[in-house]
């Protein structure tokens, strides 16, 4: 289908200093878990965007110096010359689509943490991090500052050589060119402190030092937090936040502003999860930047709507579009818009699980969207295109969750005849229930896609309202091979982690106690309520909202140290805190269930026992003070979200019945998503994808191994030791 004319300011280039952008789809820096250690991953991760169509994708943020070192998270370096090649791998992947590359080069001061490194950074202030522990930086001198506008520009010097085709220095999330600039870091007197003029002197050294060492061949961007959103005393928009791009632009030293809003402590006001933030909810910050200046604007905010995006061309609002998540779930965005296929674009839910993963540390950046993110190169997975299986084979799918739907999807755009068969009259499985929690509504995006996909598939028919399948209707089904995905659900008994056994008195046939399930199904909910939660993701918390909404009154207990633990690597969690506070949901961490009766939980602390072992080994007994402490809480009803249970009897049963398999011709029974094990949408979609993938392995249950990256003894590496001045 041809494009939409009213996309077509889309795909216009633009010309970004000595560079010309061939659209205005650009992928901001974002982090994947790759850095310039696994240049494969880096490489092929950016490297399929620009096959999507991304006029321009960049590094994560990208260390200049070990003074600036993330672990245990991890970010690019541009340090040595074993940086440049590594990168240099990205940028030669990007050109042979068209695209440029960029790299954010950063300096985090008082935010680098370098647990690697052990060294200390220098900064404005030698005052602790707010975002770190036990972080504090050296309160850098004239020198020192001098020393660091100098680590921009050699850094700038190998980016070039690494084939850069735009180098930023990096501004936003608070680190150090906005911490010198924001009155909230910086309480120097000297000439880098005080006015506007003196706080900006040290980004715009930056600037001019990076322009006078790659400006004629590389485009200058930089990243510009244009509100810090602390009110005053930091950075506002309408006050220091326009100011300063006056003030750059009276330079002439730059050629890209990238600009967004908040810091690093809270990053989520920037990346904004869908619970919170809709699409566009930056640009009455950043819209008044454009009307300012006469260089290319770009800003993020979580767009997937090719609508809007063309709005904010032709407005005038902003140059080009800049996106990390929509990038991730559909690296073939841009092409798709191209070829007017706006139905096929795979869009981003904003559940930040992305984000989560770099929160969390070294693990490699996974979405819940689009299972191949990330196994480009290792597992050498393409988000669009399949190996085509020239097979007669039939595949039976029982279950359209998200791990069953994926799977059919697949295996359906790999060629297999597929039966995909849900039990009740709509596919989606438990996305049907999430997405009805407050703010979860675009988690609907994992069914819907789906559903589109699925639709095509000629080969692919999808049976709802079919009731649930025995062993005997699966093995008489007639199909070549099964995968279950029935799923799960939260246990009826309370069964949990923090005892690994149900609850004494806790069962959710009796009137007074709910699963999540059973609210949904509209079991009637009392009152006063208490949530117990020994999950610590979204569903405790999310009930609790949506109860609250309702009108009734409700308690959080859970064993974990803070009421839904994940959602601070997801980015929720500091205004999940807020929606507690502001609508009197009351919590109390550190708490478990011992026993649960009509109207009364028996609530213990964790560690009501003895502080230290008071015996040595001692038969039957706690070598400790034994605590019996109780706390008893009243309700009218008990919402038990203790544990996800897995739905796999079927499996099982089939599995047990092997020697039957045979004669109803049945060459394997496999089992993916939650139904094999509870874990997040990620993990169940991914599992979906991945045996379908798969399918013909030896066992397709157990993945295939992938390509690690990682130093292989013997070979040389960067950089070498005697590149040292000194051997001590
Ligand atoms: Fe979007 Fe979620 Fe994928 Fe991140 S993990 S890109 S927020 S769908």
């Amino acid at each position: 289908m041809p494009r939409d004319p009213k996309h077509d300011c889309l795909f216009e280039p633009i010309k970004i200093g000595p560079k010309t952008m061939k659209n205005r789809f650009y992928q901001v820096p974002h982090c994947i878990g790759a850095g310039s250690e696994k240049p494969g991953t880096q490489a092929l991760n950016r490297g399929m965007k620009a096959e999507g169509g991304w006029g321009a994708c960049n590094t994560e943020y990208c260390s200049i110096s070990p003074e600036s070192d993330d672990t245990h998270r991890v970010s690019a370096r541009i340090w040595d010359d074993g940086d440049v090649i590594n990168l240099r791998y990205m940028n030669d992947t990007l050109h042979k689509h068209g695209c440029l590359g960029g790299i954010e080069m950063w300096y985090g001061g008082p935010h680098a943490p370098n647990l690697e490194s052990r060294a200390v950074s220098r900064a404005p202030n030698g005052t602790a991090s707010e975002f770190e522990y036990l972080t504090y930086s050296h309160e850098a001198d004239e020198d020192d500052i001098k020393d660091l506008i100098k680590l921009y520009g050699e850094a700038a010097k190998r980016a070039e050589q690494a084939g850069f085709d735009i180098v930023y220095v990096y501004g936003g999330h608070s680190y150090l060119p906005l911490q010198f600039l924001s009155p909230f870091f910086n309480k120097r007197t000297d000439g880098y402190g005080g006015s506007l003029e003196n706080r900006a002197r040290f980004w715009i050294e930056a600037l001019t030092e990076v322009k006078e060492a790659v400006g004629s061949t590389c485009a200058i961007a930089t990243r510009l937090a244009i509100d810090t959103l602390y009110g005053p005393g930091s950075l506002e928009v309408a006050d220091d936040g326009l100011k300063f791009v006056e003030l750059v632009a009276k330079e002439g030293v730059l050629d890209l502003w990238d600009v967004n809003i908040g810091d690093i402590a809270e990053w989520g006001e920037d990346a904004g999860p869908s619970r919170f933030y809709k699409a566009g909810h930056q640009r009455a910050w950043t819209n008044e930047v454009k009307k300012i200046c006469d260089i290319p604007v770009l800003g993020v905010s979580r767009e997937t709507s090719a609508d809007d995006m063309a709005a904010h061309i032709t407005s005038g609002r902003l140059d080009i579009i800049g996106a990390a998540r929509p990038s991730i779930s559909d690296p073939f965005l841009p092409n798709k818009i191209d070829e007017g296929r706006i139905e096929d674009v795979r869009e981003c839910i904003g559940c930040n699980v992305c984000i989560s993963r770099w929160e969390i540390g070294g693990p490699p950046m996974v979405c819940t969207q689009n299972a191949t993110a990330n196994e480009e190169y290792r597992r050498g997975w393409h988000p669009e295109s399949f190996n085509a299986v020239k097979t007669e084979e039939s595949v039976l799918v029982v279950g359209a969750g998200p791990a069953g739907m994926e799977c059919a999807r697949v295996l359906g755009e790999r060629g297999y005849d597929v039966h995909l068969r849900e039990a009740s009259s709509e596919i989606g499985g438990c996305v049907k229930d999430i997405m009805r929690y407050p703010g979860l509504s675009e988690w609907g995006r994992i069914t819907s896609y789906r559903q589109i996909q699925l639709d095509k598939l000629k080969n692919v028919e999808v049976h709802t309202g079919v009731g649930e399948m025995s062993a005997d209707d699966v093995l008489e089904y007639g199909a070549d091979k099964v995968v279950i995905a029935t799923g799960s659900h939260w246990s009826t008994t309370g069964l949990n982690s923090v005892s690994h056994d149900p609850v004494e008195g806790l069962d959710a046939s009796k009137p007074y106690i709910c699963t999540p399930e059973q609210v949904f199904q509209k079991k009637e909910v009392g009152k006063r309520v208490l949530v117990i939660d020994g999950d610590g993701y979204f569903t405790g918390i999310s009930m609790a909202e949506m109860l609250v909404d309702q009108g009734k009154e409700v308690n959080l207990v859970t064993s974990l140290g803070s009421v839904a633990p994940y959602t601070h690597f997801t980015l929720e969690a500091p205004n999940l805190h807020r929606m507690m506070y502001e609508k009197g949901i009351h919590e109390k961490t550190l708490h478990w269930v011992e026993k649960v009766e009509e109207g009364v939980a028996t609530i213990y602390y964790l560690y009501r026992d003895g502080y230290k072992r008071d015996s040595g080994p001692t038969l039957g007994k706690m070598p400790r003070r034994e605590g019996t402490d109780v706390i008893k809480m009243e309700f009218d009803t008990l919402i038990s979200v203790t544990g996800r249970v897995p739905n796999d009897q079927l499996f099982r049963e089939l599995r047990a019945r092997k020697s039957e398999w045979e004669d109803n011709e049945i060459k394997g029974i496999y089992a993916v998503g939650d139904c094999y094990a509870p874990g997040l949408l990620a993990d169940a979609i991914f599992s979906g994808h991945r045996i379908a993938r798969e399918f013909e392995s030896k066992n397709p249950q157990h993945a295939q191994p992938w390509i690690r990256e990682r130093q292989v003894w013997g070979h040389e590496t960067y950089p070498k030791i005697s590149d040292r001045e000194v051997l001590g």
